[in-house]
């Protein structure tokens, strides 16, 4: 068997059309979505992953603030920029970049973003919320893989990927088990899952022979091989072999979560809009 492969770039193209058509709408209306990047510190990957957001941002017709501070930055100063960006009504959006550096307490940070411009939904309001903006899950149903009752087991229990994930298809009734570092008999789990999340950020560890035939592979892991090319937390080639669908790395959940971040801005700012209009009938 050759798996189905869950095409993210593809679906991006599409979802990200519909996007720029509805800020375009917003525009007419006098509202121009905007989406705030606070990035901190100097780490290569970071930088492009905000640069990416950024310039995702003014294809779909959408404005973005970008700030860039020092890795030694006082964190006082980043929460007081928080705070405004969180009173600031043309903003719709706040994105702070991780990892921050050890000397800043990241759910601290995440924390002070308000709910509403949570666009990451890492806020503790959002986290396990069936937020329409997931990525991971958005995939999943435009691959129409059932979910109610389905055996999944997601690898990586961080609180930005793998726990977030597991209360969102809890909530869609799957069983859900999570592996770690200190998971006994990994490939006992994985091969027991309908559903496989691998998020971990270890190259190519989830190998076809960890895989039950025909099962859903999420491939979460942003990685570089030996050649520095990038590649997922999943053996591809193997798996590809085995699994029914997979999504690859590059060109799976990648420009998926760039998507869903726009996605959820614009809804922000379409909720603003909503309650300006509403405003305005008073
Ligand atoms: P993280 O905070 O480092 O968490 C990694 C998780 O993997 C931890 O729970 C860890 O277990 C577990 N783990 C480590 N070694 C393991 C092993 N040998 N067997 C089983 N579990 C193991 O990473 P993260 O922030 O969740 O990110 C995971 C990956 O996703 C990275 O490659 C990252 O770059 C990528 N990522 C991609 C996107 C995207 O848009 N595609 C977004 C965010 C992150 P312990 O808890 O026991 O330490």
């Amino acid at each position: 068997m050759t798996a189905r492969i869950i095409d993210g770039t593809a679906l991006s193209a599409e979802i990200r059309g519909q996007l720029a058509e509805r800020a375009a709408a917003l525009k007419n209306n006098g509202i121009t979505p905007c989406l705030a990047a606070i990035l901190v510190g100097e780490d290569p990957a970071s930088a492009v992953y905000v640069r990416n957001k950024v310039a995702a941002c003014e294809k779909a017709g959408m404005r973005s603030i970008k700030d860039v501070y020092a890795p030694d930055v006082d964190p006082a100063v980043v929460f007081a920029r928080i705070a405004e960006l969180n009173a600031d009504p043309t903003v719709h959006g706040i994105l702070v970049q991780l990892p921050l550096p050890k000397h800043f307490d990241s759910a601290a940070v995440l924390e002070s973003i308000s709910p509403e411009k949570d666009v990451d939904g890492f806020h503790a309001e959002n986290v396990g919320a069936l937020m329409q903006g997931n990525p991971r899950m958005k995939m999943l149903e435009s691959a129409n893989v059932p979910l109610k009752g389905a055996e999944v087991v997601i690898v990586g229990r961080s609180n930005i990927v793998g726990k977030p994930m597991a209360m969102l298809l809890l909530a869609r009734s799957c069983t859900v088990t999570i592996c770690h570092s200190q998971s006994k008999d990994l490939a006992f789990h994985t091969r027991r899952a309908d559903i496989l999340v691998a998020a971990v950020g270890r190259a190519k560890m989830i190998t076809g022979d960890m895989i039950k035939p025909g099962a859903t592979v999420i491939d979460v892991g942003i990685n570089r091989n030996s050649e520095g090319k990038l590649c997922g937390d999943v053996d591809f080639d193997s798996a590809r072999e085995v699994a029914g669908a997979i999504t690859p790395v590059p060109g799976g959940v990648g420009p998926m979560t760039i998507t869903m971040l726009l996605a959820n801005t614009l809804e922000s700012a379409e909720r603003v809009a909503a309650g300006v209009a509403k405003g305005v009938a008073k």
